[in-house]
């Protein structure tokens, strides 16, 4: 079977000019039927318009925050690392995914840049900004699912996981607070931090806020979520 190319986003230690990507995402890619391809920090708007004529599917990896200055806002004492050349060609990618309907997934950090590029915004810090949150950095192996959440019946992503709830991990202080326009929540943690998003439309744009390629090799649910995507990358029904 045709096996799609998928781009993943990489990680950047911009002072020291290092950029890098844990194993598990292309592992992950690679073990549900894709090709992954690391994508570097590009910076030339047509040198990262051309991954368009290459890629079936764009994975955006997790990582550091994005720049609050995005969407407006100066930023709070808990505002994390700041990865300004990656915020640049992330918003570029998926600005230019959803226009052609390339099938997106965005994991953790990738989930927020999603948001951002299509207009919507994020709490900089869940512990200072939301009253009642529960923890989300967890102090557990990366595998380990830490706190559940509950899924939208109907919405795509329950429908790839074929589940209505699951315990997820979690390594994030950030989260989605207001959704951008042409995208709606699908999955919620018990205290109502958003846990997913995703395209009502056609194409597949999904974002998870756990981390999927941490929990892949041991867990069913997860292993459907990237069979899911490369399914949509290969052109299938996703
Ligand atoms: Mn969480």
């Amino acid at each position: 079977m045709k096996r799609p190319v998928i781009g993943i986003t990489s990680l950047q230690r911009e002072e020291e000019g290092v950029g890098w990507l844990p194993f598990n995402y292309p592992a992950a890619i690679e073990k549900a039927g894709g090709t992954p391809l690391v994508i570097p920090a590009l910076q030339d708007r047509e040198s990262i318009r051309g991954l368009f004529q290459v890629l079936q599917g764009l994975l955006l990896s997790g990582g550091g925050d994005p720049d609050p200055f995005i969407f407006q806002e100066e930023p709070l004492p808990g505002q994390g690392q700041i990865e300004p050349r990656r915020d640049w060609l992330e918003l570029i990618l998926v600005r230019g995914a959803l226009e052609r309907g390339l099938p997106l997934l965005g994991i953790c950090r990738g989930m927020q840049v999603m948001n951002l590029a299509a207009g919507g915004s994020l709490y900089q810090d869940l512990g200072s900004q939301r009253e009642g949150a529960l923890k989300h950095m967890q102090e557990a192996p990366r595998w380990y699912p830490t706190h559940g959440i509950r899924l939208s019946p109907g919405s795509r992503l329950a429908s790839l996981l074929a589940v209505e709830s699951c315990r997820v991990n979690s390594f994030h202080h950030q989260a989605v607070k207001k959704t951008a326009p042409g995208l709606i929540p699908c999955a919620w943690a018990r205290d109502g931090v958003i846990e997913g998003i995703e395209s009502p439309g056609d194409s597949l744009a999904l974002g998870v806020q756990w981390h999927p390629e941490a929990m892949f090799t041991g867990d069913p649910t997860m292993k459907r979520l990237f069979k899911g995507f490369i399914g949509a990358c290969r052109g299938g029904s996703p």
